[in-house]
């Protein structure tokens, strides 16, 4: 197998959690590869940093570089809805299986409950997800998926 796109993310120095430039969100370390996979269009000669996930909802940056002279990306710039950072339905939340917010809230109209997360959760126990690839904060929407059904049953 080819190495060739083998990724030595120099991270050693960069720290876990850095302050997003713009608005100042306590930000989580991103993998290279969530980057690639989700950056629409990626600038040649890219430095090989370490990047950050901003998922703060009033700023438009999504990633952002440890070395502050690397690019960084806005919402236009991937190819999903981020769905921390938008208001208006469609709401991602999962991205490896499609699930909107509106799913969730729609179960929860028409059933009281919302079956989404265990749903999920099948999914991924098979290993059959992909969100360092799918979803912009390389991590599994699991998390963010059951505390969308658990807002919404406490709305009620
Ligand atoms: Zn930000």
């Amino acid at each position: 197998m080819s190495d060739c796109c083998n990724v030595n993310e120099k991270s050693a120095t960069a720290p876990a959690v850095m302050a997003c430039p713009v608005n100042g969100r306590r930000s989580k370390r991103v993998a290279m590869l969530t980057v690639k996979s989700l950056v629409r269009k990626l600038p040649l000669g890219m430095a090989n940093t370490q990047y950050y996930f901003c998922d703060a909802s009033d700023c438009d940056v999504v990633y952002f570089a440890f070395d502050a002279e690397a690019p960084r990306f806005r919402r236009e710039d991937l190819v999903v809805r981020v769905g921390a950072k938008e208001t208006a339905d469609p709401i991602p939340i999962c991205y490896c299986f499609g699930f909107t917010r509106q799913d969730i809230w729609g179960e929860i109209r028409s059933m009281g409950k919302s079956t989404v997360a265990e749903r999920i959760k099948e999914e991924v126990e098979a290993d059959r997800c992909a969100c360092e690839l799918k979803n912009p904060s390389g991590k599994c929407c699991l998390g963010d998926v059951k505390r969308a059904a658990r807002d919404r049953l406490n709305q009620k």
